[in-house]
């Protein structure tokens, strides 16, 4: 590259290879540094529908179509104990204004982003840790550890910070917030020989709920399928034992034994911290946070890839703007901030009635009289600014909720184990 980048990415997950991607295509001196070399094992595996008009803007989606990646139609919710479940198709929505996703190997599935940023102009340096940063009045400054081991500085225009829960810009700043309830831990890996279904539902997500614990079933090709738990950071002692925990978790479950009878994991069961978090600002001058190094929420419902790549996209359009102006982009990077803030609380608000039973109760015996099921669908595909159709359903889904929590208008769920008969 000639001269300074005139925005320097730090990273190159989903977040950093979108921003990089549009900055790139616009014709504006990119440069991402990534510390991973590629590729490297991710977590995050199921994507949502609304990611396709984003690959297809882009230009990644042939790239993707031709990986053959397992295609997703829905999702389907579960009680450990097998008594009840439910799917939801997201074609069967009204207001879904897209209705397929894939699940993918994030290793594979980086990698792709990364290499078709590149192809449209960026620059990607693997193998560079970024370790601290700076703003002035004319430019950013970057300290990072080059693949030999060297201290380098760089500068840039402007900075897109896209580390991950690394979350490096947040993180230096003091802006990082966690979330008091939601401090859980994930135990998982990929299996071979898990019990799926053979017609077009084997690529749902499958989410199995316990009282106070959830596990994910993703099929990420045809022969490895993901699974995880997800519990309270207090159940599971010190990271050896965990392997163990999900193994008692599993035995104890009727639905995950089924499941799982003939599984055996491929490499190792591994553990993620997978405490939710937002930062109190997601720009200052010169500098803007996307995905989850803006915040990270529970992975319930599988938007973070998409909301990594959609908040990538606001940066770098909320960065073109400004380059074209000159200046900090405090106005615009304001503008970017409350419309990401309000994109993140449609889903914080789901994500933390998730964990009450009555939202168990209402979403595994949807009543469809006033289409609020199709509602939440729309959201859970990916509508991040619902329209207001969409929005008063909503509202009355959690007043549904409330109502719910003292009486009961669709049958109490147990979550008790039953016993095998002999
Ligand atoms: C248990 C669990 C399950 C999940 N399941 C799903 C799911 O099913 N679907 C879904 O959509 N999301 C899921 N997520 C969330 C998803 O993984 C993230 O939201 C998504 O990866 C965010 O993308 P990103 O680009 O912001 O960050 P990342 O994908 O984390 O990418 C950040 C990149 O920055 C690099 N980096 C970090 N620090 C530095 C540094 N200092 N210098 C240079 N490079 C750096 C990292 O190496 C990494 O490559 C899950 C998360 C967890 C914890």
């Amino acid at each position: 590259m000639d001269g300074n980048p005139e925005v320097l990415i730090i990273g190159c997950g989903p977040g950093g290879s979108t921003a990089a991607t549009f900055l790139a295509k616009a014709g504006r001196r990119v440069l991402v540094l990534e510390k991973e070399t590629f590729p490297r094992f991710h977590v995050g595996e199921s994507l949502l529908p609304y990611n396709r008009p984003l690959f297809e803007e882009m230009g990644v989606w042939p790239a993707l179509a031709a990986a053959g990646f397992q295609r997703k139609f829905g999702a389907q919710f579960h009680l450990t104990n097998a008594s009840k479940w439910t799917r939801f198709t997201f074609r069967n929505g009204p207001f879904t204004r897209h209705t397929e996703a894939i699940q993918v190997e994030r290793a594979r599935f980086d990698h792709l982003l990364m290499q078709h940023a590149r192809q449209v102009g960026a620059e990607v340096r693997e193998g560079w840790q970024v370790t601290r940063f700076d703003t002035g009045a004319d430019g950013v400054r970057v300290e990072a550890r080059d693949p030999g081991g060297a201290t380098r500085q760089l500068r840039a225009s402007l900075l897109i910070d896209a580390s991950g829960r690394a979350n490096l810009t947040g993180t230096q700043r003091k802006l990082r917030r966690v979330h008091p309830n939601h401090r859980k831990v994930a135990v998982y890996g990929h299996f071979t020989g898990v019990h799926l279904a053979v017609d077009e539902s084997r690529g749902d997500t499958f989410i199995a709920r316990g009282e106070d614990h959830w596990f994910w079933m993703i099929p990420v090709s045809s022969e490895k399928t993901s699974v995880g738990l997800v519990l309270d950071t207090r159940k599971v002692g010190r990271d050896r034992e965990a392997a163990e925990v999900f193994r008692q978790h599993v035995a104890a479950s009727r639905l995950m034994r089924e499941r799982l009878a003939e599984a055996r994991v491929a490499g190792e069961i591994k553990t993620t911290s997978d405490f939710s978090y937002f930062n109190d600002r997601l720009a200052e001058p010169r500098v803007l946070r996307v995905g989850d190094a803006a915040g990270f929420m529970d992975p319930i419902f599988s938007a973070g890839v998409f909301l990594a790549m959609w908040s990538g996209k606001l940066a770098a359009l909320a960065s073109l703007e400004t380059l074209a102006q000159g200046g900090a982009g405090d106005r615009i990077f304001a503008r970017y901030e409350r419309r990401v803030q309000r994109a993140m609380r449609v889903y914080w608000r789901m994500v933390e009635h998730y964990y009450t039973t009555p939202f168990m109760e209402l979403f595994l015996e949807p009543r469809h009289g006033l289409q609020v099921p199709a509602a939440v669908v729309a959201v859970l595909a990916g509508e991040l600014e619902p329209p207001w159709h969409v929005r008063w359903r909503l509202e009355v889904f959690y007043l549904l909720l409330r109502i719910q929590k003292r009486r009961p208008l669709v049958p109490r769920l147990s979550f008790a184990e039953m016993e095998d008969t002999p």
